[in-house]
């Protein structure tokens, strides 16, 4: 029902029962007049009690519903279904929504002018890395100036493998935004056999599903994979593909960082695919992309794969960074077989001139696979053993070491940065066609790929802090590449959707009040590669379960996220 047709409503059973009250007083005025018996003078006081409690219930049942906390008025009220804006009102109670549309007749504690605003869900997040950040900041200021209300962690196979101990902590020490987690593939094996270059026992397959299990039952939303990434890279599709069996018993999805962005991405989307397909699950491929200079323009060759899948009946959305760099380890540039085990068997492996020289090799073709001449592309975003490197290009690096200006060379350096504990990069190999060819595809959503941000430190990739805005402001108003209605939807009911995010993700009566107010004419990202510790602009309020989170561009310091887990169907 309607608000505006509940306040009608009330408005109109008031009036019956004041007139019946004037009714009943008018009729007892008349028996008193003919002085009738008791009984009747009995009666009639009884009817007047009821009349007055029964008025009584009324007004507190018509206050309760139309007097809010919080109502956002006159705004262009986006849901996030997708359909076009509206004129309307958002009334919020108890950190639900309790009213969408003409408000007037309603009454709150607190009001919020969204003249010329959008109002619209608060965005969610589906592919973050915020384990070990949640403490240093739990305000979570880049994702809430961003819009972002709700993340999901525990992307390409790294999470937490206790995950109830880690809601519980989560709990404990209380986010700006909510979380939900994945179960991760690699920590998952790495708890079960290290970081061993080989496929699990029987006995150690047992475990690993366990431990899904129980990660599962805990509250993860799915299971998620990097298989680049060690020791994930090891495994075969049948070992995922079991682990993948027991997240879709739990409702689950399964996430992931494919085996290949480039050369092979066809063979690593049909990976998962078949992933998909073999145990019953829908699939979200994550960062959905195409790295190094030789792969450009075949966005036209993946995204078709996907709408295929789809039409076949598997349930496979993607994401996306809106951004043509990409970030990660500086371990991905060296062979797999070079990272197996600890720290010091790498430095071992690296220390062998033999192996040393077949891991530049290795790293030289691919640079020439890229037709780059330099180590260029990779830019260091956190370097540990030397923090003066961040924001630098390997290509500069070596140079600054005073080596001289060749591949080879900058192969050694990187080399170098390996043995003493790696670093975070940045990697500028996609082509701008792709990301919006990629960004064009309906069920493609919008997620950073990032952590909590720890304000002004590295140099890290600036999705962190702009992905929201920079579709808003580049893609959707400047460039026109989608409409800001299905910018809207894919930051909002797609996630929430794919990921059971269950009352989340729409503006409707009886859903978490998570929403964001922002201006569609100067909404913009304001992180770059070079300074990326700035934070979006044009988001002027954001709530979190009900409560004022950013306010005129601040953070008011509320802390009033959740946990978000997957609820268990067996
Ligand atoms: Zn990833």
């Amino acid at each position: 029902m309607g608000p505006a047709l509940t306040a009608a409503m009330h408005l109109h059973l008031r009036r019956t029962l004041v007139r019946s009250v004037i009714l009943l007083s008018t009729v007892q005025h008349h028996f008193y007049m003919q002085q009738r018996l008791g009984l009747i003078c009995y009666l009639n006081t009884m009817k007047y009690i009821t009349a007055f409690f029964l008025l009584l219930w009324l007004t507190t049942v018509s206050y309760a519903q139309t007097t809010a906390d919080i109502i956002i008025r006159n705004g262009k009220i986006m849901d996030g279904t997708g359909n076009s804006w509206f004129y309307g009102d958002v009334a919020i109670k108890d950190g639900k929504i309790t009213g969408v549309g003409n408000l007037s007749g309603w009454k709150s504690t607190k009001t919020i002018d969204a003249t010329n605003l959008i109002i619209a869900p608060g965005f969610i997040d589906v592919h973050t890395h915020i384990e070990g950040d949640e403490i240093k900041n739990p305000y979570a200021t880049n994702f809430i100036a961003d819009g972002v209300t709700t993340v999901v962690t525990g992307n390409c196979g790294l999470s937490e493998v206790d995950l109830g101990k880690y809601f519980k902590f989560i709990d404990s020490i209380k986010l700006s935004i909510n979380v939900a987690s994945l179960a991760g593939h690699n920590d998952i094996r790495k708890a079960v056999m290290g970081k061993a270059n080989r496929l699990p026992t029987a006995n150690e397959m047992q475990q690993m599903m366990a431990l899904t299990e129980q990660a599962m039952k805990d509250g993860a939303v799915g299971l998620s994979t990097g298989l680049i990434y060690i020791p994930g890279t090891y495994s075969k599709t049948e070992e995922v593909t079991a682990l993948a069996k027991i997240a879709a018993k739990y409702n689950g999805v399964y996430a992931t960082h494919m085996r290949d962005e480039g050369d092979s991405v066809t063979q690593a989307i049909t990976e998962a695919l078949n992933i998909g397909r073999l145990a019953n699950i829908p699939v979200e491929i994550s960062h959905f992309k195409l790295s190094g200079q030789q792969n450009w323009g075949r966005s036209a060759e993946t995204v078709p794969m996907i709408i295929k899948a789809r039409e076949e009946g598997l349930d496979v959305t993607i994401d996306q960074y809106p951004y043509t760099a990409s970030s990660t380890s500086l371990s991905t540039l060296l062979p797999d077989w070079v990272l197996a085990d600890n720290q010091d068997s790498i430095n071992a492996r690296l220390g062998n001139e033999t192996i040393k020289e077949q891991v530049i090799d290795y790293m030289l073709q691919k640079l020439k696979k890229r037709k780059l001449k330099h180590f260029s592309y990779p830019v260091v975003a956190n370097y540990k053993a030397d923090t003066s490197y961040n924001g630098k290009s390997i290509e500069e690096v070596n140079l600054l070491m005073n080596r001289k200006h060749k591949a080879k060379e900058e192969a050694e350096t990187v080399i170098d940065m390996m043995k003493l504990g790696g670093a975070g990069m940045v990697f500028h190999g996609m082509s701008e066609d792709d990301v919006k060819q990629i960004m064009q595809y309906p069920y493609n959503m919008f997620a950073s790929d990032a952590s909590i941000r720890i304000f002004n430190q590295g140099v890290p990739h600036p999705r962190g802090y702009g992905t929201n805005a920079r579709v808003l402001g580049k893609y959707v108003r400047e460039e026109k590449v989608l409409s800001l209605e299905e910018a809207i939807r894919r930051m909002t009911s797609l996630p929430a959707r794919k990921f059971n995010l269950e009352k989340r993700g729409l503006l409707q009566q009886g859903f978490a009040a998570d929403i964001v107010v922002f201006d569609p004419l100067t909404v913009t990202d304001a992180s770059t590669y070079q300074k990326p510790h700035q934070y979006s602009k044009g988001f002027r309020y954001v709530l979190v379960n009900g409560q004022v989170t950013f306010e005129n561009e601040n953070h008011t310091g509320v802390r009033n996220g959740m946990v978000l887990k997957n609820e268990v169907k067996e």
